[in-house]
């Protein structure tokens, strides 16, 4: 894939610290992009320290947000690198995904938000309440103290 292209790939994926690398997949319905992160090292969980020596790689399909029609998936790497200071193996952390989770963080938070305003939505209609009062009854209590609802 050209240069110019791998470039503006990444400004729309918009993950600070990786990179777009390799092919990128695009299906009926679906969208894959390999990404990478731009640095080398990582730092070790246990002593601190910074290591650069790769243990091994893990690569695997994690879930993001989509794009218009297309499911995203990035095909990632979350690197285990060997610590040098206290010679144990460790796996690199993600700014992006938590460990042993098959989708980005903004991906569940979008799909919280989606599925709170969509029942809050509901709620708020069978009810007959404004939706500040319905979100008032959900944030600020609900007990007999609430003042949420007069
Ligand atoms: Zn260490």
């Amino acid at each position: 894939m050209p240069r110019s292209n791998n470039k503006m790939l990444i400004t729309l994926l918009n993950i600070p610290g990786v990179k777009v690398v390799g092919n990128t997949k695009a299906h009926l319905k679906e969208l894959i992009l390999t990404i990478e992160a731009e640095k080398q090292e990582a730092i070790c969980p246990r002593c601190h320290h910074k290591s650069q020596h790769l243990h091994q790689n893990h690569t695997y399909l994690i879930k993001d947000l989509p794009w218009n029609e297309k499911q995203v998936f990035l095909k990632i790497n979350r690197r285990q690198f060997k610590c040098q200071c206290c010679s144990k193996p460790f796996s690199e952390e993600l700014e992006y995904v938590a460990s042993r989770r098959k989708y980005t963080y903004r991906l569940a938070e979008q799909v919280v938000r989606e599925v709170l305003n969509g029942d809050l939505l509901n709620v708020a209609a069978r009810y007959d309440l404004k939706e500040s009062d319905a979100t008032n009854v959900v944030f600020c209590g609900q007990a007999k103290n609430s003042t949420a609802i007069n």
